[in-house]
């Protein structure tokens, strides 16, 4: 559902994607992982059409998303930052993407509890947003980025600020969660054992390109080349 073909962005002269190819099936879920810098995030905001590409193509269905302005890709994004609205409380964060996609206010309301208990913040709806932890913002963030179900799901770093038996939890729930909604999902972690829970598939990025594309399981026991080796770990 999901293509790039040759995706390129340049800071200066120096290329931060470098002629990215990707293909990504509908339902699938793709993980990217690769060390900082690599160009993870700069990937999916290219994909979000935050970031606007200097040479290639992002296809989505097949059509050219060239000049389709962000709020137009019906693509969903959890920034790595959170990004939340702070003026807002927690229900009204996570309510945000439902009002804009026109759901009636019941429904609004029934799925802002169901979210805000999936990710452990049950009855957090009237809480001001300042006044929560870094975590805790992460989770409503996550929250607001399911909400209105959208088709392509980009999460940045979802999960990175929780600890590991919360995070344990929220994988097998997220992945159970995609799977009966349907939902293509991109998402970057520096975390393999999240990354192997949830992934159909892996992408390790180095400068910019794809060092390998496969399998959790594929990418662990053959990584193509000494780069992707070191960074899983394997140092001999
Ligand atoms: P991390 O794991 O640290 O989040 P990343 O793989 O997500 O890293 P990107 O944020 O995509 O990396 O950035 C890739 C490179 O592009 C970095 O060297 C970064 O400094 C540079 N970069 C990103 N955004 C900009 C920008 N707006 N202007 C200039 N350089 C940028
Ligand atoms: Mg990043």
């Amino acid at each position: 559902m999901l293509s790039l073909e040759g995706a390129t962005v340049r800071f200066g002269a120096r290329p931060v994607l470098d002629g990215v190819g990707l293909d990504v099936a509908e339902h699938e879920i793709v993980c990217v992982l690769g060390p900082s810098g690599s160009g993870k995030s700069t990937l999916l905001r290219a994909v979000a059409g935050l970031q606007p590409l200097d040479a290639g193509r992002v296809l989505l269905d097949g059509r050219d998303l060239a000049g389709v302005p962000a709020h137009k890709r019906e693509v969903g994004l959890m920034f790595q930052d959170h990004q939340l609205f702070p003026q807002r409380d927690v229900g009204g964060n996570v309510a945000f993407g439902l009002r804009m996609h026109h759901v009636p206010r019941d429904q609004q309301d029934v799925r802002v509890r169901e979210l805000l208990d999936m990710v452990g913040l049950p009855g957090a709806a009237g809480r001001a947003v300042a006044a929560l932890s870094g975590g805790e913002q992460q989770r409503v963030a996550l929250a607001r980025a399911l909400a209105p179900r959208p088709r392509l799901l980009m999460l940045d770093e979802p999960l990175g600020q929780l600890d590991r038996s919360l995070r344990e939890r929220l994988v097998v729930e997220l992945r159970e969660l995609f799977g009966r909604l349907g939902t293509t999902v991109l998402a970057v972690t520096h975390d393999q054992g999240e990354a192997f829970a949830l992934a159909d598939r892996v992408i390790v990025m180095r400068d910019g390109r794809i060092a390998q594309s496969g399998t959790p399981l594929d990418v662990w026991q053959r990584p193509v080349d000494e780069f992707v080796a070191r960074f899983l770990g394997f140092d001999n």
